[in-house]
């Protein structure tokens, strides 16, 4: 247990609480999958779906997928019934596939046994890990749950000057959040510290003068809100290299395939590479004349991959055609470094 105390202004029923729901009453962002402050509580299916689609993408990214997945799919009953390929399909650009099998795997579970009524149930559901089962239960049913991201994290280090960093940080703010929770309108300040950490509390230039929280702030007494969270030593990130082939026929059609389940990009539809290791390997899907005509570098959460891209015109027949929006971020850069290498042919 941590030996901070609370940020009570000592004064009788004002808690950081209460001064941060005042503030969110009036600047509440207003977001798709959001009920306004104080109001009714959310539908549990649209929490889910938008929390699912924030892992690890911005607000900005996952509106128009959200919405997208709304009109095909506007309950959990009709989301379990969908095709997986066109599920995939429309994930395409949201990145971390993972995420899209899941989302299937839960919905049909879902639509099977009802929406769990707190956080513990949805621990036990695919996809659902510590922070997405707090922010789904503070937020669709007011559970008094600490609700933990990144935004929550550089508030908090801000506020108590901690001097950890992540991961044990993590844990600390957690602590320090959960003492902090109001026994009502938990969703409510799970979201306003939020919204506080991506609208004023920024990492790089925080508005501590229009903060609700600054008289609070020891990062703030101290002229040294930048200076938190405080940054761990940067490990060097791998990077791997191969090869992928795109084979295409006079007509336009290119050779493509759907990726094992298993393993990065899994279920989507790709073209065929080489593995993805400290050396090229060289994995041609069939002989056929290939050259090079360019590179492609993408970032994965734990390596940068340098592909090199090669391309041949081929007379086969059963090739998949393709619309570019149904390929992964990855696969569309390789699909253009590939059309501009047929161009110069
Ligand atoms: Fe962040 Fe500044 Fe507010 Fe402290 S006073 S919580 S550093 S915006």
């Amino acid at each position: 247990m941590l030996g901070y105390h609370s940020c009570g202004s000592g004064e009788t029923g004002v808690t950081l609480a209460s001064d941060l729901l005042r503030w969110y009453d009036r600047h509440a962002r207003a977001l798709p999958w959001r009920m306004p402050p104080g109001g009714s509580r959310p539908d549990p299916y649209h929490v889910w779906l938008s929390e699912i689609m924030l892992q690890q993408t911005t607000v900005a990214a996952v509106a128009s997928y959200y919405r997208r997945f709304l009109d095909l799919w506007p309950s959990v009953t009709n989301l379990a019934a969908a095709d997986d390929a066109e599920v995939m399909g429309e994930w395409a650009g949201l990145g971390y596939y993972a995420r899209a099998r899941n989302l299937l795997k839960c919905a049909r579970i879902l639509a099977r046994d009802g929406f769990p009524p707190d956080h513990d149930g949805w621990m036990k559901l695919p996809g659902v890990g510590p922070y997405t089962a707090a922010a789904i239960a503070a937020i669709a049913y007011d559970e008094p749950v600490a609700v933990v991201d990144g935004n929550v994290e550089r508030v908090f280090a801000r506020l108590f000057a901690l001097t950890t960093s992540l991961p044990k940080l993590k844990e600390d703010v957690r602590a320090l959040v959960a003492a902090e929770v109001p026994a009502a309108r938990a969703g409510d300040f799970a979201q306003a510290t939020m919204d506080l950490g991506a609208t004023i509390c920024t990492p790089k230039s925080p508005a501590c003068l229009m903060c609700p929280l600054s008289d609070r702030c020891r990062a703030f007494a101290e002229g040294r809100a930048t200076d938190f969270p405080v940054r761990a030593a940067k490990v060097a990130v791998p990077h791997r290299t191969g090869f992928v082939y795109v084979a295409r026929r006079d007509d336009g059609a290119v050779l493509v395939e759907t990726r094992p389940d298993k393993g990065l990009l899994g279920g989507m539809l790709g073209f065929p590479t080489g593995p993805w290791a400290d050396t090229q390997v060289e994995a041609a899907p069939l002989a056929a004349d290939w050259r090079t005509v360019g590179q492609v570098d993408h970032t994965f959460t734990h390596f940068r991959l340098t592909l090199t891209v090669m391309v041949a015109t081929i007379e086969v027949p059963g090739q998949r055609m393709v619309r570019p929006s149904d390929l992964p971020t990855l696969m569309r850069k390789v699909y253009d470094v590939a059309m501009a290498g047929f161009v110069r042919d």
